[in-house]
């Protein structure tokens, strides 16, 4: 038997409730990507944990946000509210124009 749950049966609310770490995650802030550490050389998170008067590693088998040289494992990345647990609603990816920019071209890049 495996120790994770069947993907083919929803979780029940109960579930949810006692497994938040099964919630969904989202990275909207641009440059960050997503990172597995595969190896056990000696890497640091770039912030200290509430309490914590030093860097903590980050381990083999462990994932994490990275941006140019900057890792955080994903309890900084919570804590720093890079995590979101919801998708982004259409409210807030679309941006109202004031009604003298309507004409101009939007350039997208
Ligand atoms: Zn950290």
């Amino acid at each position: 038997m495996t120790p994770y749950p069947d993907p083919r049966i929803p979780l029940s609310d109960d579930d949810q409730d006692a497994a938040p770490a099964q919630r969904r995650i989202f990275v909207f802030e641009k440059g960050w990507r997503i990172s597995l550490k595969t190896n056990s050389t000696r890497e640091f998170c770039y912030q200290m944990a509430p309490g914590d008067n030093h860097y903590h590693r980050l381990l083999d088998g462990e994932v994490f946000l990275q941006k140019d040289d900057e890792k955080l494992c994903l309890a900084c990345a919570c804590r720093r509210r890079l995590i979101a647990h919801e998708p982004r609603r259409l409210k807030d990816v679309f941006v109202s124009l004031p009604a003298d920019e309507l004409g101009v071209p939007l350039e997208v890049r």
